[in-house]
């Protein structure tokens, strides 16, 4: 059977670690918040109904700040820890750790001076608690959080923010405080209790001053539940007034007094043993024991949960980096062979893109081949004008082979921009490749530098590569001109077989036969190196792709990272933590996911040890 101080022990221990965390609830991060599982018990009433006496008769020393005009503007997470009879009363701080304080008044100023340090002197209302544990042999363990919207809210009449924190605290036991010398109908803690705890399910309803009653009146139909019903029993209390306060009355000595006037009262004798401060500390302490452990098992599974989701986001993130030169150096080149496993899965199948370089094979060199102007090159007039030149001032006197040169030379020229066209095009594809590598490489997401850098080397590597494939496939050009194929032109019908007669006669007007004569002999021309050139389309439409995927393609898939790996091998040490420099903010994102982690797997250990000891 696990004891009340073990679990309410608990509590405060997970409620510590989610403070260090900075998990206070409220939804302002995207963690699953621990903390809004944990029960708790917020204070919550009018200005001056007695609240602050309410919580320090509980902890049985005065150490909240006090006085007009003083407001709780940051919530105070009051840990209460019973001790061993006899010893030494202390309070500590989260945010002052080690540092023990015996003085209350020095907690007061404390509390004082915290909550002016993030909230400023300005006045503002801040959600970052405060927490103060207070350890006591006169204390019961219980936590308490005094809201400070609650208070504030109640004076300046914005009942949705106070409506807003308690509901999203549905673990909260709401301690709702009324003046009994104040109509309880006009009571600002029933009305927020009304609203955010209808069936008075969380609420405990707390009757202070009923010792500033007037003569002959009493609170009995309050405290017996006929004006507001709750489901827990209504506490009457009497405080210190400000007359003890003011007399420095100890608290042992008020809660004595508190007791006589109860045994004592003629109205509320026969409740004597159900009123005051000690029998309210002990109400709450074991109504949120029995509330701790009926939500065990759903902290449990929230804790489990968390720690599925955090382990996972952890797999995403990535392990932290080894700080080892070697280690770091194996982490790269790791990357690398990421990428590049990636980039060649792109370019042999399995990804898209690889048939983007067979369609410019396909499509964009033999459309660029067809779009040669060779009609207008070898034109009629054109190729008389060529040849002639050629020719200088002795025609030919059988086949014109210095016209013939000239022109199929000067055609091949043409097919110089499809070549270089098709090894640029090849370029842009790999390129694109190679940035849609990096991008949908999963490992290397979590290193922007090292992606710069390898996209650097990459498009460097892809550029040399481009260089070669020109001069290569520019040089399948230049082989077509400086030798030509005998063969095409042995093959060819000789024209004076044909048509007889000098195909040289100059023509003249005076001769129209021989003008025709002419004409047929320069078409014939012209039609026969349009097919030497068809010719030497169709070999270079074969041979282009095959230097192409030779010097651009293959060296791609076998040494793109060649170079970039030998200028590795050259690092120091410091620059490969700079090339597996991270996101910062996914730093950030891992170390809290790690912090977390570490939090939810010490809060499953306790819950644990809880569980087993039921
Ligand atoms: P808070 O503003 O709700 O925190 O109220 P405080 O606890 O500061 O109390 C306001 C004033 O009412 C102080 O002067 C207290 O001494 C006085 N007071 C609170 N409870 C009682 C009580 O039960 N009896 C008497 N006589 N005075 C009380
Ligand atoms: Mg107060």
């Amino acid at each position: 059977m696990a004891t009340m101080e073990s679990l309410i022990g608990l509590v405060n221990r997970i409620q510590k670690a989610c403070t260090v965390l900075g998990d206070y609830g409220g939804g302002d991060n995207s963690f699953s918040s621990l903390w809004e599982a944990l029960p708790s018990v917020a204070v919550v009433g009018g200005q001056s109904s007695g609240k602050s006496s309410v919580l320090e008769s509980i902890v049985g020393r005065d150490f909240l700040p006090r006085g007009s005009g003083i407001v709780t503007r940051r919530p105070l997470v009051l840990q209460l820890h019973k001790t061993e009879d006899g010893s030494q009363e202390y309070a500590e701080f989260l945010h002052l750790p080690k540092r023990r304080f015996s003085d209350f008044a020095v907690v007061r100023k404390e509390i004082q001076d915290e909550t002016d340090r993030i909230t400023g002197k300005s006045k503002q209302i801040s959600p970052v608690p405060i927490h103060l544990s207070i350890y006591s042999p006169n204390v019961v363990n219980l936590t308490l959080i005094d809201l400070p919207g609650l208070t504030k809210v109640a004076v300046e009449g914005q009942p949705e923010s106070i409506v807003q924190d308690i509901e999203t605290m549905p673990n909260c036991i709401i301690l709702a405080i009324s003046p009994a010398n104040q109509d309880i109908a006009t009571s600002d803690a029933i009305k927020l209790a009304r609203e955010v705890d209808p069936s008075g399910e969380r609420t405990f309803g707390v009757l202070t001053k009923l010792d500033l009653m007037d003569k002959g009146t009493n609170a009995l139909d309050v405290l017996e539940g006929r004006s507001y019903r709750l489901q827990h029993p209504w506490v009457g209390i009497v405080n210190r007034s400000q007359a003890d306060i003011n007399k420095n009355v100890d608290m042992i000595v008020a809660r004595r007094k508190e007791r006589e006037y109860f045994a004592t009262s003629p109205d509320y004798g026969h409740l004597s043993n159900k009123m005051g401060s000690e029998y309210l500390a002990k109400l709450l302490s074991k109504h949120l024991e029995s509330a701790i452990r009926a939500r065990i098992p759903s902290i449990t599974s929230l804790i489990n949960k968390t720690i599925d989701e955090l382990e996972s986001e952890m797999e995403h993130l990535g392990r932290p980096i080894a700080v080892d030169a070697g280690a770091q150096l194996y982490t790269i080149l790791e990357l690398c062979r990421a990428f590049d496993k990636v980039f060649k899965e792109h370019l042999d199948g399995g990804r898209p893109g690889g048939d983007r370089i067979y369609g410019v094979f396909d499509n964009q060199l033999p459309a660029a081949l067809r779009k040669l102007p060779f009609d207008r090159h070898l034109s009629l007039q054109n190729v008389k004008r060529v040849v002639s030149e050629a020719d200088g001032y002795q025609p030919h006197l059988i086949a014109p082979e210095q016209g013939y040169r000239r022109l199929i030379e000067s055609s091949l020229n043409y097919f110089r921009g499809p070549a270089e066209a098709s090894a640029d095009a090849v370029h842009f594809v790999l390129k694109e490749l190679v940035r849609k590598s990096i991008a949908e490489t999963q490992e290397l997401r979590r290193f922007p530098s090292l992606q710069a850098e390898l996209a650097a080397a990459a498009n460097e590597a892809l550029e040399r590569f481009r260089e070669d494939s020109k001069k290569t496939v520019l040089r399948l050009v230049d082989m077509e001109s400086s030798y030509l194929t005998v063969d095409f032109f042995r093959r060819l019908p000789q024209e004076m077989d044909n048509k007889g007669g000098n195909p040289a006669t100059p023509a003249t007007p005076a001769n129209p036969a021989i003008d025709r004569y002419t004409e047929m002999h320069f078409r014939r021309i012209g039609s026969n190196v349009s097919s030497y050139v068809g010719m030497v389309s169709e070999t270079l439409r074969n041979t282009i792709p095959k230097a192409v995927v030779h010097c651009q393609v293959k060296e791609a898939k076998h040494s793109l990272l060649n170079y970039f790996y030998t200028q590795i091998g050259k690092k120091e040490g410091k620059q490969f933590s700079q090339l597996l420099d991270e996101d910062p903010a996914l730093m950030e994102r891992r170390l809290q996911c790690v912090k977390r982690l570490e939090l939810y797997k010490a809060a499953r250990d306790e819950v644990d040890s809880v569980s087993w000891a039921r």
